[in-house]
C-alpha cells in the first residue's frame, strides 16, 4: 500500500477534512484501496476541439478534475507512435514504433497499421507498455483496440483484448468494457484502455474546424456520457480514476501546399517509405548522399535531415528503424510527385497531421479525474511521455525504464 493509499484509510475515521470522493474511494464498497484505472483515447482530439463543440460530458469530467492545457504528442504526430509512447513513456526514436509505416532493414519487413499480420508481431514493439508492466505485477488488464495490445510483448498480453474491428461503433465498445467491469472480483480488470477513431476520420474527410468533426466530437461525448453514467450506476465512480487523451491534433491541407520531389530529383531514385507527412527516404547507400544534396535546400517548406543530423527535441535520431533522411515539412504542406499526385488528387485535401509536435495545431487532449486526481487543476502544455509514469503511480506499479517523470503531473495528484 502506498503511502498516499495509508493517507487515505486513515481519514476515514476524519471526515469532516476529507473530500467526499476520496472518502468513497477509501471506504467505499467494492474498494479495496485500489482503484481501477481507465485509459481513453479519442484519436485525433485536438486540444481545442472543447471550445467550439458541444460537450457536457466532457466539460464536467474536466471540472470534476484536473486538465493540462494540451497533450504534446511525441515526433512525428502519428496515430501508432503516439499510443505506444502514452502507454510506454518512450519516445518513438526510443520505442522503436517510429511511424505509422516502417521499413525494418533487419526484420526485412514493412510494419503497416492496416497490416494485421504485422500490427500482431510483437518484435515490433520496444520498451515497456503498461499493460504489460501491470500483468507482470499480478494486476489485471483489458483493453479495446489500444494500439499494440494485440501483440505478445515480452511474451505478456493483457488478460483481455479485442482483435481491431474499425467497423464497431463507439457504443458497442463501451458495451465491451461494460461486461469486464461487471465481472465478477478477482476476475475484473483494474487497468482498462479503450480506443475511440470516429473524431479522427471526421478530421481527415472534412478538415479540423468543420461541422463533420463537431458532430463526431459531440457523439464521443455523448459515448462518454454513458460511461460516466454507467459507472456511477455501479457505484464505480468514487474507485475508478479517468484519463482522457488523444493521440495528435489536426490540421487543414490542400493540394496548393505541395512540394513536388521529382521537381528536384529523379524519383527512381528516392526509394519513399513513407510519405505522410514526415517523408521518410532510404535510398540506395550509394545514393544517400546524392540525394540529399538534390533535396536538402530545394524547397523552402521542405527540411531535410540525415538522420544524426534531426533536431534534437524530437528524440528521433538513435532506432535503426528512422531512414538515413528524413524530410519535415512545414505544417500544412505535404510532398508528392507529380505522378503520386495524379493518382490520389482527392487525399490531399481534408485534415492531416504527422507534423513536428512544435505546431500547436498537432496537440491533444488531456483530462483526468478520479479519487486520486485534485480538481480545479490546470498543467501547462505537457509531453504525453509522462503519462507511463502517472499510470504506473495510480495503479500502484513499479515503472519500467522510460523518458517520462512523475513530477510532470504531480500537481494533479491528491
Ligand atoms: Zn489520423
Amino acid at each position: 500500500m502506498s503511502a498516499l493509499r495509508r493517507r487515505h484509510a486513515r481519514g476515514c475515521h476524519r471526515a469532516g477534512a476529507i473530500a467526499l470522493v476520496t472518502l468513497l474511494a477509501a471506504c467505499g464498497p467494492r474498494v479495496t484501496g485500489e482503484p481501477t484505472l481507465i485509459l481513453i483515447s479519442l484519436d485525433g482530439f485536438r486540444w481545442d476541439y472543447m471550445r467550439w463543440a458541444d460537450t457536457p460530458h466532457l466539460d464536467s469530467l474536466l471540472s470534476a478534475g484536473s486538465g493540462a492545457q494540451a497533450l504534446v504528442p511525441a515526433f512525428p504526430t502519428k496515430t501508432f507512435p503516439n499510443h505506444y509512447s502514452i502507454a510506454t513513456g518512450l519516445y518513438p526514436g526510443n520505442h522503436g514504433l517510429v511511424a505509422n509505416t516502417i521499413f525494418d532493414p533487419i526484420l526485412a519487413d514493412t510494419f503497416a497499421l492496416d497490416d494485421r499480420r504485422t500490427v500482431a508481431d510483437g518484435r515490433w514493439y520496444g520498451g515497456e507498455p503498461i499493460w504489460v508492466t501491470a500483468e507482470k505485477q499480478g494486476v489485471k488488464s483489458a483493453s479495446i483496440f489500444w494500439p499494440g495490445t494485440e501483440a505478445e510483448i515480452d511474451g505478456v498480453r493483457p488478460t483481455y483484448w479485442q482483435r481491431y474491428d474499425h467497423e464497431m461503433a463507439a457504443d458497442s465498445v463501451l458495451a465491451q468494457v461494460l461486461r469486464w467491469l461487471d465481472l465478477p472480483a478477482g476476475r475484473s480488470p483494474r487497468f482498462i484502455s479503450m480506443y475511440f477513431h470516429g473524431v479522427d476520420d471526421a478530421g481527415h474527410q472534412n478538415g479540423p474546424d468543420s461541422a463533420g468533426v463537431a458532430l463526431a466530437v459531440q457523439r464521443i461525448d455523448s459515448t462518454l456520457g454513458n460511461l460516466f453514467h454507467a459507472l456511477a450506476l455501479r457505484q464505480l465512480s468514487a474507485s475508478t480514476n479517468i484519463l482522457i487523451t488523444s493521440d495528435h491534433g489536426m490540421t487543414w491541407a490542400d493540394s496548393a501546399r505541395l512540394v513536388y520531389l521529382d521537381d528536384y530529383i529523379d524519383s527512381t531514385q528516392l526509394a519513399v517509405t513513407d510519405w505522410a507527412p514526415v517523408l521518410a527516404l532510404r535510398p540506395h547507400e550509394d545514393s544517400i548522399e546524392a540525394v540529399y544534396n538534390a533535396l536538402k535546400g530545394a524547397h523552402p517548406r521542405l527540411h531535410i535531415y540525415l538522420r544524426e543530423e534531426l533536431p534534437p527535441q524530437y528524440h528521433y535520431s538513435n532506432h535503426y528503424r528512422i531512414p538515413p533522411i528524413v524530410g519535415i515539412l512545414d505544417l500544412g504542406w505535404q510532398a508528392t510527385t507529380h505522378q503520386r499526385f495524379e493518382e490520389r488528387r482527392e487525399s490531399y485535401a481534408g485534415g492531416v497531421h504527422g507534423y513536428a509536435p512544435d505546431n500547436s495545431d498537432m496537440h491533444g487532449i488531456f483530462i483526468a479525474a478520479g479519487p486520486d486526481i485534485r480538481s480545479g487543476r490546470q498543467l501547462p502544455a505537457m509531453e504525453n511521455i509522462h503519462l507511463y509514469e502517472l499510470m504506473c503511480h495510480l495503479l500502484n506499479l513499479e515503472a519500467a525504464p522510460n523518458d517520462g517523470a512523475l513530477s510532470a503531473t504531480k500537481a494533479i495528484l491528491r
